[in-house]
């Protein structure tokens, strides 16, 4: 196993409790590697073959490297991830006063599996917005002390909870309890952002912030065959990715143009300015054509009818205890490499032709690969995948590394299988031709 990778893998976890700690993250390596920060609003006039940038945009971050051919000729390469995963959401008037304690209402983002949330020790995580002067500036802020919980119901007082679950009512029962009442009736989140970010509580005008676990990252099993971590989905299939880019660039240059894109708001649906189904990623790889050098006539089109993307994103790992769940034949395991992910009425972009290209690259990366269809008596998820299939006219392929507890606070899935997600996405990178 290559634990170098896992470890590494970890740390980017623990750094990253929200979609804006992630893009940080991402960005950070991508500095160390040689990577400079351009913005859309005002590029470089010139991108030579080789320039290593990237875009960032809140929660979304788009990585690329200029190939060595115009990219009309030669096309983009596409790696696309997502950087969210459902949480708890801060509300903009969270305080709630009642009974001697002081509440944070907080608002669902995602398809949270509530009750794992309860009794655990959460810290704070986002961007607050801080007025200075005449403009408004932004803070990453990281409280990592167990500043809130959501507490259960003593069995006592709720005989049925085993028989039939812990059920809350996410307006009434999910608030955090933060703090005690007191006297001075002051306002205790506005006092601990302020201190955070060091300027006075007035001028703490509004946030994006999430509650997350403390529980570290880590490596588990009897042999360290399992990570346990929140965010597995799809801080994944991001880290795989970051991975693959900055080991691949070590080959040297490509005649094609490499794109990792990083979206936020999967988890809400994509429909937003920096989602998958906006057109941040266009607006990107349109500043790419008009500023690279050399470049070809032509146009976006041209470009992406030689293009390819991989979408990935986490899968289902078949369930020991509900095997049933999942379709015999297609239920990946853990810690038997990547899945490919098809389902025919294209909930994923997977098709025979994009199919078997992944399958080669895992081949030729000596990495095994496993095949995943939802049971054909059962609804099938989606991801960016066949948005970005559409959105560009693009061909693409959806993958994804298998885990269990999707969606809950604390998700788990296969450490060996990390590694061979980055290798076969390397190779996608660094491959002369595709097919
Ligand atoms: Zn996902």
């Amino acid at each position: 196993m290559n634990d170098a990778i896992v470890d590494r893998f970890v740390s980017f976890l623990d750094a990253s409790p929200t979609p804006h700690h992630a893009v940080a993250t991402v960005a950070s390596h991508l500095g160390a590697r040689g990577f400079e920060a351009v913005r859309v609003a005002d590029p470089p006039r010139q991108l030579p073959a080789g320039f290593r940038g990237y875009v960032r945009d809140e929660g979304s971050i788009f990585a690329f490297v200029v190939g060595n051919k115009p990219v009309v000729d030669a096309g983009f390469r596409v790696i696309a991830a997502h950087t969210d995963s459902p949480n708890l959401r801060v509300k903009p008037q969270p305080l709630q006063r009642s009974h001697g304690y002081v509440r944070l209402g907080v608002e669902v983002y995602g398809g949270v599996q509530v009750a794992t949330w309860v009794d655990r020790d959460l810290g704070m995580a986002g961007v607050v917005h801080v007025k200075a002067g005449d403009s408004i500036t932004s803070h990453l802020v990281d409280v990592r002390r167990p500043v809130a919980r959501v507490p259960t119901l003593a069995i006592h007082l709720n005989r049925t909870v085993n028989s039939e679950g812990l059920k809350l009512n996410n307006q009434t029962q999910l608030p955090a309890v933060f703090a005690l009442c007191d006297d001075d009736d002051g306002d205790p989140l506005r006092a601990l952002l302020a201190a955070e970010v060091g300027c006075a509580p007035d001028d703490v005008t509004t946030w994006d912030l999430s509650l997350f676990d403390l529980a570290t990252p880590t490596v588990g099993g009897a042999n360290g065959e399992f990570v346990f971590s929140a965010r597995l989905d799809n801080l994944g299939s991001c880290h795989a990715a970051l991975e693959a880019l900055t080991t691949a660039i070590d080959d040297g240059p490509v005649d094609h143009t490499t794109v990792v894109a990083m979206f936020d708001h999967e988890e809400i649906g994509s429909r937003t300015q920096r989602g998958a189904a906006g057109r941040a990623l266009e607006h990107v790889m349109r500043t790419i054509m008009t500023n690279a050098v050399p470049q070809g006539p032509g146009t976006l089109s041209r470009a992406l009818a030689h293009s390819f993307v991989i979408s990935a994103d986490m899968a289902h790992a078949v369930h020991p205890g509900f095997s049933d769940k999942s379709d015999a034949e297609h239920a990946p395991r853990m810690g038997a490499g990547p899945a490919i992910k098809l389902n025919v009425n294209q909930r994923y972009t997977s098709e025979g032709s994009t199919s078997a290209m992944f399958a080669m690259l895992c081949e030729e990366a000596e990495v095994p690969v496993q095949w995943f269809t939802t049971r054909a008596d059962m609804a099938c998820g989606s991801t960016v995948g066949p948005l970005l299939a559409a959105g560009l006219g693009v061909r693409a392929v959806d993958v994804g590394n298998p885990m269990l507890s999707m969606h809950s606070v604390r998700e788990q899935c296969g450490s060996q299988d990390h590694g061979w997600m980055a290798a076969a996405m390397r190779r996608f990178l660094v491959r002369p031709k595709l097919g």
